[in-house]
């Protein structure tokens, strides 16, 4: 049971050095480091909501085209092979590398997507001033997604790809490799633009049930 004292001015804790610390009051462009170690414990994002919305709104408008178009041509020995982001996948299980294949399936379609929707069932009815206990359990569920979401490495397996085959084949990027750029940007631009002690702070300022 939590003694009377915390539940009336509750702690928090540096989480490089464990000290606890009363929470300090947000002020626009602060920054708030901890006493003894010096880590930063909060910087306040100015527009956060909105310019997060607006990056979520972009990555779902890339998906498709990131998934559906080809990421890029190759020719070798007068035979073309077009590639995108589903038929990768879709060879890797058909060589028998179905987990690979379920892996990269998870890390770089369906999680990358759940945290894009997620964001946006979260912070467009905060903009509107709303919360609930199900934005509340959307938010968790999202900031846990935040460590399976891996287009960067999926990025760079492409490029290392391209570089390899480069000597062997004749290699065209295509325009699914622009947007898959598009969302890998769109998805890191969500954990740059997201203050989310303000967001919890609104989720339990605006929550009516
Ligand atoms: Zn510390």
């Amino acid at each position: 049971m939590t003694p009377p004292f915390l539940r009336e001015r509750p702690l928090t804790a540096c989480h490089e050095c464990d000290l606890l610390l009363q929470p300090a009051q947000k002020k626009l462009h602060q920054i708030v480091r901890c006493p003894r170690c010096g880590y930063k414990l909060y910087q306040h994002k100015p527009g956060s909501t909105h310019n997060t919305i607006a990056l979520a709104l972009a990555g779902v408008v890339f998906f498709i085209p990131a998934n559906t178009l080809p990421i890029m041509s190759m020719e070798l020995f007068g035979q073309t092979h077009i590639d995108t982001m589903l038929t990768g996948v879709t060879r890797l299980f058909d060589n028998g590398h179905w987990w690979i294949s379920g892996l990269v399936l998870l890390c770089s379609v369906i999680f990358p997507l759940m945290r894009l929707v997620l964001a946006l069932l979260v912070l467009i009815p905060l903009q509107l001033g709303r919360s609930s206990r199900a934005q509340i359990e959307a938010f968790k569920l999202y900031h846990h997604l935040s460590s399976w979401s891996m287009l960067e490495v999926y990025m760079i397996g492409i490029l290392v790809a391209i570089i390899k085959l480069a000597n062997m084949a004749m290699i065209s990027p295509g325009y699914g490799l622009i947007c898959f750029t598009g969302l890998m940007l769109c998805t890191i631009g969500l954990s740059q633009t997201l203050d989310e002690h303000t967001t919890w702070d609104l989720l339990e300022k605006y929550r009516h049930d």
